[in-house]
C-alpha cells in the first residue's frame, strides 16, 4: 500500500477544513504524513507501578502510594514543596514549585494516593515534578497505555487536540486495505531485529507496551538516519571516484617564500596539520570539498592565505568570500598585509566597489592579472570572471546559502576546490548529516600566549558597577564593545534601544575623554567602514554595535564584551561575540547584561557561556536547547534537516549505527545495483530526488 498517494483529505474525520489545518500547521497532506507526526510522549496507566521498579527512563506511570513527610526547601525561585511519597517497596519526591498552599490543604497523612507523572532522577532521588495525584478511591479504573500528540494553538482552536489526532491516525488504518508497504529490505529487518514498517507505525500510535513501542520508535529513527546516511555517503563516494579536480601538484615559489620568510608568528601544531590535509586533497586530482572548522581566533585566515598561494603556485587564480563588506574589507587588508612583499596583487570587490575600479578588477581578472580577489555576495555577480580560478574560500560559511555557492562552482569547467571556514562549531552529530559529505577538518589549539576571555553574568539593575569596570579597562587603554540585540534589521524598537544605549554611554564615558564610535545595519557602507576604521584605529574607544560585529572583526586591543539585553542572543552568538576579544596578549572580558527575570532557557545559556570557552560545548548545548533545526546556518544551508522521527540531540547512538549500516553497505556495493539493494536504491531515489543537487556543491 503506498502511504503517500492516499489523502487525508477524504478521511471522514477530516474533511476540508481541518486538511487545510493540518496541512498548514504540520505540512501533513498524506496518510504518510499523518502516520509520521508521531506522538511526544506516551502515558502508562495499564497498571501502578511499584516505586522499586521505577527508573528515570520510565514514560508518564502511575503509583499508589502514600505520603510520610512534607516539607518546604530552598529560597527565591529555587523555592519548592517537597512530598515524601512510600508503597512499601520505596520512596520518592513529589515536587512543586508553585500552586503548594492548594496541594498542603489536599494532603493528607493517612490516606493512599494515586500519583501519575514522570519519574526523574535528581541528586540520585527518584523524582516526580507537578505529579497528578488523587485519593486512591479503591476500585480507579486503568485506562490503558495512551499516545499523546504535540498541537499547535492553532489545531487546538480547530479542535484537533491530541484525541482527534488519535482519531484520524486509527482512521487512517482503518482504510488501509493492505498492509504499508515496506522501505527496507528484509534480510537488513532480520540483520538489526527491526518490526516491520507497518507494525512499527501501528505500534507507534497505538502501542501495547513501553517495549513495543521502544521498539518501532527505533526502527524508525534508524531508517530515517540511515538513509540520510546511505544518500550523503554514496554520493560522497561517487564524486570522490568520478569528480576530477585541479591537481595543485606543486608547492613552489609563492608558498615556500612566504612560509620561509614572510610568516608573522610560527604556526600552530594544528594550523600545519589543517594545511597538509588540504594540499593533499588539492594534489590528489579529485576536487577538495572541504569544511575547516575552527573556534573565533584560532587562526584560519592564515590558513586560508596558504592554500590560496598554493592555487598561485599552480597557475590558478584565488578568492575569498566574506558574508559582510566590513569584512570583506578587514581580510582584504589583513591578506595584503602578509602578502605585501610577495609581489601578489590582491583586489577587493564588494557592492560598494566604484565602477572604474569594478572595471580594473574584471579585466584582471579575466587576464589573470589579479591573483587573489577578496570579496562579498558582489563577487558572485555572473560578470564577474575569472579566467581560471582554482580555489574558493568562504569564510563563515552559515551566513552563505547554497544557491549562492552553486553559482561561484559554475564559473568553472573544472569546478574549483572548494574550502568553507566555518567558526559556528557544528555539534558532531549535526555535521554528520548536513555535511557528511564533506571531508572536515578541525584547528583545535589556539595560538600560544591567549588568555581565555572571562565572562561574567551581570544584572541591568547594576549598571554602575559595570561602567566603572568598564573605565577601569579604557584606563589601561583597552577598547571596549557595547552590543545591543536587533532581532530583525526592521524593529524599530530595537533601533531606539540602540540609540539610546549610544547617548547612554556616551553621556558617561564622554566627560572622562573617551570617544564612543557606533556601527549598525542600517548605516551605508562608507559611513560603516569609517566607525570602523576609527574603532581599529583607536580613534574611538568605545563601540555601541549590534551584531553586525558578530563575525571576524579583528581589534586585538579590544578587551571587554559588554552584551546588552544578553538573555535575547542566541548562544552560538554570544559565542561570536566573546570571540571579538581576547585577541591581544592581555585579560579579556566578556559581560553578559541581563534584567533580573529571565526565562529557564536564557539562564541555560548564560550558565554555558559563565561556564565555558568551548565552542564544541557550547554547540551541543545550543543544540538540546533550541533543536538541530534551528541550529544557524541549517536552514540556509538548503539540507532541510527536519527529521520526523529522529533527534539529533538524542539519538546519536543510533545515528552512529546507522552510519555504520549505510557504510557496510556501500562499500560492498557503492551503486546499490545489486539485487538484495534494490529497494535501498529505490527509497534513495523516492526521498532525495529534490535535494540531490545540493550535494555537488560544498
Ligand atoms: P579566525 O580563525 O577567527 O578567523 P584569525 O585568522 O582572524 O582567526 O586569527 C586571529 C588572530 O590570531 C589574528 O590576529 C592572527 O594574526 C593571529 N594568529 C593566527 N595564527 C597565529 C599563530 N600561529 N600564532 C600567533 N598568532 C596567530
Ligand atoms: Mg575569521
Amino acid at each position: 500500500m503506498d502511504i503517500d498517494q492516499l489523502y487525508i483529505v477524504a478521511l471522514p474525520e477530516v474533511g476540508t477544513k481541518r486538511a487545510a489545518l493540518l496541512e498548514q500547521e504540520l505540512g501533513a497532506r498524506t496518510f504518510e504524513d499523518m502516520l509520521y507526526h508521531v506522538p511526544y510522549r506516551y502515558v502508562d496507566r495499564t497498571r501502578f507501578y511499584r516505586i522499586e521498579e521505577l527508573t528515570a527512563a520510565l514514560p508518564h506511570v502511575q503509583v499508589k502510594a502514600r505520603i510520610t513527610r512534607l516539607e518546604n526547601v530552598g529560597e527565591g525561585p529555587k523555592k519548592r514543596l517537597v512530598a515524601v511519597a512510600d508503597d512499601g517497596t520505596g520512596e520518592m519526591d513529589l515536587v512543586w514549585f508553585k500552586g503548594y498552599k492548594y496541594v498542603v490543604g489536599r494532603l493528607a497523612p493517612d490516606k493512599e494516593y494515586v500519583i501519575f507523572g514522570k519519574p526523574t532522577l535528581f541528586n540520585h532521588r527518584l523524582n516526580v515534578v507537578h505529579p497528578e495525584i488523587e485519593v486512591y478511591d479503591g476500585q480507579t479504573k486503568l485506562s490503558g497505555f495512551q499516545a499523546l500528540y504535540p498541537t499547535t494553538e492553532k489545531m487546538k482552536r480547530g479542535y484537533l487536540n491530541s484525541k482527534a489526532i488519535s482519531g484520524i491516525q486509527a482512521s487512517i488504518f482503518r482504510r488501509l486495505q493492505e498492509r504499508i508497504g515496506e522501505t527496507l529490505p528484509a534480510w537488513f529487518l532480520r540483520k538489526y531485529r527491526l518490526p516491520f514498517l507497518h507494525d512499527a507505525l501501528h505500534a507507534v500510535h497505538f502501542p501495547g507496551s513501553p517495549e513495543e513501542v521502544e521498539g518501532a520508535l527505533f526502527r524508525l529513527k534508524f531508517e530515517e538516519l540511515f538513509y540520510i546516511q546511505l544518500h550523503i555517503l554514496k554520493v560522497k563516494f561517487r564524486r570522490k571516484t568520478c569528480f576530477k579536480g585541479h591537481a595543485f601538484s606543486l608547492v613552489g615559489e609563492f608558498f615556500n617564500r612566504f612560509y620561509d620568510h614572510h610568516l608573522p608568528f610560527p604556526l600552530t601544531g594544528a594550523q600545519k596539520r589543517v594545511i597538509r590535509e588540504i594540499r593533499r586533497d588539492c594534489g590528489s586530482g579529485r576536487q577538495m570539498n572541504r569544511l575547516l572548522q575552527g573556534d573565533v581566533g584560532s587562526g584560519k585566515t592564515v590558513v586560508a592565505v596558504m592554500c590560496m598561494l598554493l592555487a598561485l603556485d599552480n597557475g590558478f587564480q584565488a578568492c575569498i568570500m566574506a558574508p559582510t563588506e566590513i569584512l570583506a574589507a578587514q581580510h582584504h587588508e589583513t591578506i595584503s598585509g602578509l602578502l605585501r612583499e610577495m609581489s601578489v596583487n590582491v583586489g577587493l570587490l564588494t557592492g560598494s566597489t566604484r565602477k572604474k575600479e569594478r572595471e580594473l578588477i574584471r579585466a584582471g581578472l579575466e587576464d589573470g592579472s589579479l591573483q587573489v580577489l577578496v570579496g562579498t555576495h558582489a563577487l558572485l555577480e555572473d560578470a564577474v570572471g575569472f579566467r581560471n580560478v582554482g580555489l574558493v574560500v568562504i569564510d563563515e560559511q552559515h551566513r552563505f546559502g547554497v544557491a549562492q555557492r552553486a553559482r561561484l562552482w559554475q564559473k568553472n569547467a573544472t569546478p574549483p576546490h572548494v574550502l568553507v571556514m566555518t567558526a559556528t562549531p557544528i555539534p558532531r552529530t549535526l555535521a554528520m548529516t548536513l555535511y557528511g559529505d564533506l571531508d572536515v577538518s578541525v584547528i583545535d589549539e589556539l595560538p600560544p600566549g591567549r588568555k581565555p576571555v572571562t565572562t561574567y553574568h551581570a544584572y541591568d539593575s547594576r549598571r554602575a558597577e559595570t561602567y566603572a569596570f568598564l573605565r577601569g579597562e579604557l584606563e589601561k587603554g583597552r577598547q571596549v564593545y557595547v552590543v545591543y540585540p536587533l532581532i530583525s534589521e526592521s524593529e524599530t524598537m530595537d533601533y531606539r534601544n540602540l540609540e539610546e544605549g549610544f547617548e547612554q554611554v556616551e553621556g558617561y564615558f564622554a566627560p572622562l575623554g573617551y570617544r564612543t564610535g557606533i556601527v549598525h545595519g542600517r548605516m551605508k557602507a562608507a559611513a560603516k567602514e569609517e566607525q570602523m576604521r576609527q574603532f581599529a584605529a583607536g580613534e574611538t574607544r568605545i563601540l555601541v554595535a549590534t551584531t553586525v560585529i558578530e563575525v571576524g572583526v579583528n581589534v586585538p586591543n579590544a578587551s571587554v564584551m559588554l552584551v546588552e539585553s544578553a538573555e535575547r542572543f542566541g548562544l552560538s552568538q554570544l559565542h561570536q561575540l566573546r570571540g571579538r576579544v581576547g585577541r591581544g596578549g592581555d585579560q579579556s572580558y566578556c559581560i553578559l547584561m541581563t534584567s533580573y527575570k529571565i526565562s529557564a532557557d536564557s539562564r541555560k545559556r548564560i550558565d554555558t557561556m559563565t561556564s565555558t570557552n568551548d565552542g564544541f560545548v557550547i554547540a551541543e548545548v545550543d543544540m538540546k536547547l533550541r533543536g538541530p533545526g534551528d541550529i544557524e546556518g541549517t536552514q540556509q544551508s538548503g539540507l532541510s534537516c527536519n527529521l520526523r522521527v529522529a533527534n539529533l540531540g538524542k539519538d546519536e547512538g543510533i545515528l552512529n549505527q546507522a552510519v555504520q549500516a549505510a557504510a557496510g553497505i556501500l562499500e560492498d556495493d557503492p551503486d546499490l545495483a545489486k539485487e538484495e539493494n534494490a529497494l535501498f536504491a529505490a527509497q534513495v531515489k523516492r526521498l532525495f530526488k529534490t535535494r540531490v543537487n545540493w550535494r555537488y556543491i560544498s
